[in-house]
């Protein structure tokens, strides 16, 4: 029997997911003995020409890591998915925009202005900023257009699978990998390799009520090691993240940060861990409950640090191509 045809994908991200296949070890012997790699670009030389050559469908599973920020992601995104037959969004950035979807905070003119001209190591005299098409004497040199917006993959193209993670934990890459290779698949839309509850619920920390005043960043406090981080003031998403990665974090004494996104039936992460925060505090003093909210730097960026371009509370353009 012909071994299924396996594509990976590389667009907005930092190539944490690439390193993260790499992690499962020895399993990935026993992954690429299974399948055929026929494009990977950080690993095998295979050119665009070469999947736009490929009949539609023709491609098993394509693993997409990264966001869409660029006119080259969201034109790979569109090719790979016509040439697919499975496409899976793997990672935070492709699931829902993870770090580079921050950038929606800010215009792509004021980012283009801080990284290109305002940067403390930038002499940038005649403020010049990269283009997408610069004539030199040889002829025409063109680059991608940066979009002004970051999305995650299923806002550009259909995605039938999503493995969370800012990289996915080994575990779930491993777990992913065997489900997907043994044509057991869930319903469309599943989640491969993790959990079906929040991390809390496989927290070995101990829990009691939480009742904080004042909410501390890590390095400001003692943590005692055993108590659940948020009873301490340390500010954890494990109540609105999903379980899976054998809580990293929390095992070597540092919070969820939330890369694993939302838990089932959790819409908005970000809104989530904000209630979250907020029914931990310890007061019924408005005033009070205002003070110690404020003293908790960049709720925003904490809160929707993986999820800011799937965030409900922001609109956003609907499609990349439209402008
Ligand atoms: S909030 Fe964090 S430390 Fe507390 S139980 Fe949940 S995952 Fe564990
Ligand atoms: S503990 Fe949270 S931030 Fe850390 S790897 Fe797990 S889901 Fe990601």
């Amino acid at each position: 029997m012909a071994k299924p045809k396996v594509a990976f994908y590389w667009a907005a991200s930092c190539g944490g997911c690439e390193i993260a296949v790499l992690e499962i070890h020895e399993k990935l012997l026993d992954v690429a003995a299974q399948v055929e790699i026929v494009f990977w670009p950080v690993a095998i030389d295979a050119k665009y020409k070469d999947v736009e050559a490929m009949e539609d469908k023709s491609i098993d599973v394509t693993f997409f890591n990264g966001a869409i920020r660029s006119s080259e992601n969201e034109h790979i995104a569109k090719l790979l998915r016509q040439k697919s037959k499975i496409m899976i969004a793997f990672g935070s950035c492709a699931s829902e925009g993870c770090i580079p979807g921050l950038a929606n905070f800010y215009t792509k003119d004021a980012l283009m202005d801080r990284v290109f001209k305002e940067t403390p190591s930038t002499t940038n005299e005649e403020g010049i900023l990269p283009g997408p098409e610069t004539q030199v004497a040889e002829g025409k040199l063109t680059l991608p257009v940066l979009w002004d917006h970051v999305w995650p993959l299923e806002d550009v193209v259909d995605v039938d699978y999503f493995i969370p993670g800012c990289s996915p934990a080994p575990v779930t890459v491993a777990k992913a990998f065997e489900t997907i290779l043994s044509g057991n698949l869930p319903p469309k839309g599943s989640v491969l390799g993790a959990s079906e509850v929040a991390l809390c619920e496989e927290c070995p920390r101990e829990r009691h009520d939480k009742k904080v005043k004042k909410f501390y960043r890590p390095h400001e406090i003692v943590d005692d090691g055993k108590t659940c981080l948020m009873e301490q003031g340390i500010i954890c998403a494990g109540l609105a993240t999903r379980g899976g990665c054998g809580h990293l974090c929390i095992n070597a004494n540092m919070p969820c940060r939330g890369c694993y996104g939302p838990p089932p039936r959790v819409k908005d992460q970000g809104a989530a861990l904000l209630a979250a925060i907020a029914s931990a505090v310890d007061s019924n003093d408005e005033e009070e409950i205002k003070q110690i909210m404020s003293e908790i730097p960049d709720i925003a960026g904490l809160c929707w640090r993986f999820s800011l371009a799937k965030c409900s509370l922001v609109n956003k353009p609907v499609a990349a191509a439209a402008q």
